[in-house]
């Protein structure tokens, strides 16, 4: 196996996926050919549902990244940051996302056609310092773009935050008024929230099915997660997940797993590695599955249908602090609640060279796995967007020790 590769998938459903990232990008260009405007913003924060309602386009750039990494785009792209004077200990994501539009963006033969340019842009003023200065860039690189500057407070949510972020949201939909000219049809709003909240419950369904022993969908399946980013909000969400929900409940009650004999119950903790999501195939050549991780687990949170400016204001708070501006106690019991919830018998703790916050805290998380839980884990040093961070040969070396103490353990009884 080399430092790339692509995950085996199981699930009929997560074949069709292709076709929906296929014709997010599409919508996107249309959208720039007809004139309807495009906005572009970080995930998970009550802007997409707002985007959707009015008509209006949201665009990803944080997400493109894994797309120009599954599709190999991401060397040409760290070239050109690199030649800007970024350095290559920054984040994948920033890295990639500024090589990119300063490099092959809007030329010819970009898989998917690229991202369409931006009319609007929304900076937030919250979440981790490489976002923050990732939109920072992208405004000076689009100059022509109306710029909206998020304020949300990250702090633990008082009622009074809560009243903030309402006033946050009105202020985001009167801007988008004065620039495209298009009001907010709130009977529509309210029709949007229900299908993003709707997609969090079918979401959270198909994760809990993860709990069966043994789970009928593994990790290598996360790219459903592409959904749960760009389409929250919209039927196409609320279809799909439906009929992937169908399909693993069929697995869970006949009792299929997605392996032919599952042994060992594994939690990834961090970001997986985009172009190397084969290394959830790695495991199950020991009977391993990764049945649970920490980063699908941040792309539901339930909203109030009754009220959708108070739910969407909710959701912009408690949407960084989900993963990566979590404080390292919330993080730890998350992640030893998982370990009970999913049975695990052993953690993968990917050390991620991308990601300081997400990695921060993973020694206590080691510890406290072993003293309170009794459950190993391993580190794996590599990073969830550059290949050139990442050792195969290492990751063989300790996740080949590391499962077979996890099968030893099992054979003794242990869990
Ligand atoms: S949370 Fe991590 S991966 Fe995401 S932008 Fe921040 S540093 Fe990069």
């Amino acid at each position: 196996m080399g430092n790339t590769q692509k995950s085996t998938k199981r699930l009929a459903t997560a074949r069709e996926l292709q076709q929906i990232v296929a014709e997010f990008y599409l919508e996107g260009h249309e959208a720039k050919r007809t004139g309807k405007p495009v906005g572009w913003m970080p995930p998970m924060n009550g802007l997409i549902e707002i985007f959707y309602a009015m008509d209006l386009m949201p665009v990803f750039p944080e997400n493109w990244s894994p797309v120009c990494a599954a599709f190999g785009l991401i060397d040409k792209n760290y070239q050109a940051a690199e030649s800007m004077g970024f350095s290559p200990d920054l984040c994948g994501y920033l890295r990639n996302c500024v090589g990119y539009i300063n490099g092959m963006m809007g030329t010819e033969g970009v898989p998917l056609g690229g991202l369409p340019e931006p009319d609007m842009i929304f900076m937030p003023g919250a979440g981790c310092v490489p976002t923050m200065k990732n939109f920072q860039y992208i405004a000076r690189r689009f100059p022509g773009a109306k710029v909206f500057l998020g304020d949300p407070p990250p702090v633990p949510i008082q009622r009074y935050h809560i009243d903030y972020a309402v006033h946050e949201i009105k202020r985001i939909i009167a801007f988008l008024t004065e620039v495209t000219g298009r009001k907010m049809d709130y009977d529509r709003l309210g029709e949007v929230v229900r299908l993003s909240d709707q997609a969090c419950a079918l979401w959270d369904e198909i994760t809990g099915y993860r709990r069966c022993i043994p789970t009928p969908i593994s990790a290598a399946e996360v790219g459903l997660m592409f959904v749960m980013v760009t389409r929250q909000g919209t039927r196409t969400a609320v279809d799909y997940l439906a009929r992937v929900r169908d399909e693993v409940k069929e697995r869970a009650e006949k009792g299929a797993g997605i392996i032919a004999e599952e042994k060992v119950r594994l939690f990834w903790d961090n970001i997986p590695l985009w172009y190397n999501l084969g290394l959830f195939n790695y495991f199950e050549k020991y009977g391993g599955v990764v049945v649970a991780e920490t980063y699908s687990a941040a792309w539901s949170i339930r909203l109030d249908v009754d009220n959708p400016l108070e739910a969407l204001a909710m959701k912009s708070l408690m949407s960084y602090p989900m993963v990566s501006c979590v404080s390292m106690k919330r993080r730890k019991e998350m992640v030893l609640r998982a370990c009970r919830d999913y049975h695990i018998d052993g953690v993968i703790l990917h050390s991620n060279k991308s990601c300081l916050p997400i990695t921060l805290g993973q020694m206590d998380i080691k510890r406290a796995l072993h003293e309170e839980l009794g459950v190993p884990s391993v580190v794996i040093e590599a990073d969830h967007m550059d290949p050139a961070n990442f050792s195969m040969a290492q990751f063989e070396a300790r996740v080949d020790a590391f499962m077979e103490v996890l099968l030893q353990r099992k054979g003794s009884g242990r869990r």
